[in-house]
């Protein structure tokens, strides 16, 4: 059996990280447009380091729970398994999962608008920060693919998809594309698609099964029933 499974901030929700659209829009405060969109950071690059500065600051202060340790449990029990998350914590890689896609990019990384080098980063970036690769200053941004943007490995995902048996989507409210068409990428292809969500997201009539719950209930009793 082939599986790909989606996840989305819902599922880190119970580790005390912040979902998107649970606060009227805002993401820890800020609009969207603010802190996620190339021109927010062509406008104001300090505000959206400070916010992705924090961010990444926090992951210290969080820790995987338990579904994504069942998600990494699964990767083990069903040997073609592919996660792709919307996500740009580290929960999922800290869980064990290792047959992961961050499509959105991660916390962790920056990239050089300059080289277009891709590299870690554990503490902050600030505009003044020089390249360690081409030795420019001020062209580092977060590793973040922001709205507008594409995201990261979509022709490995929809291959993936158009072969997948089973298709799961968990804590994401369907709402930011091209991740919100996958379900129907997958229903075309014959797949079984589930929602597993704590409410009916935007893509629910889509899904030929939906569990409602809380992620670190439903992901594990789902796995283990399979
Ligand atoms: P979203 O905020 O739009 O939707 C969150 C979904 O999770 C909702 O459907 C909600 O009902 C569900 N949910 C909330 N608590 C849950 C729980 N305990 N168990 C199960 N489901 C729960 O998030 P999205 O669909 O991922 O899309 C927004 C974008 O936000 C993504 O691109 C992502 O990059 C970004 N984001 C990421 C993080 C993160 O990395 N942890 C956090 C916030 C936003």
């Amino acid at each position: 059996m082939k599986i790909v499974v989606l996840t989305g901030a819902g599922i880190s929700a119970e580790s005390g990280l912040s979902t998107f659209r649970d606060n009227n829009g805002l993401w820890e405060n800020h609009r969207i447009e603010d802190v996620a969109t190339p021109e927010a950071f062509a406008r104001n690059p300090d505000l959206v380091h400070k916010f992705y500065n924090l961010r990444r600051a926090n992951l210290k202060n969080v820790k995987p729970n338990p579904a994504h340790f069942a998600l990494a449990e699964a990767e083990k029990k069903f040997n073609n398994f592919l996660l792709v998350t919307q996500n740009v914590d580290n929960l999922h890689e800290r869980a064990g999962s290792r047959n992961l896609i961050h499509m959105h990019g991660e916390l962790l990384g920056k990239k050089c608008t300059f080289c277009n080098k891709i590299s870690r980063i554990d503490g902050k970036l600030c505009k003044e920060l020089v390249c360690e690769f081409c030795g420019k200053a001020g062209g580092l941004r977060p590793d973040i693919v922001w709205f507008g943007e594409m995201p990261y490995e979509m022709e490995r995902i929809y291959k993936e998809l158009l072969q997948c048996n089973l298709f799961v989507s968990i804590g994401t409210s369907g709402s930011v594309y091209p991740a919100a068409g996958f379900v129907e990428i997958a229903k075309q292809a014959g797949a079984r698609t589930v929602e597993l969500n704590l409410e009916p997201g935007e893509q629910k009539s889509h899904f030929q099964e939906s569990i409602y719950g809380k992620a670190s209930d439903i992901v594990h009793d789902f796995f283990g029933n399979l």
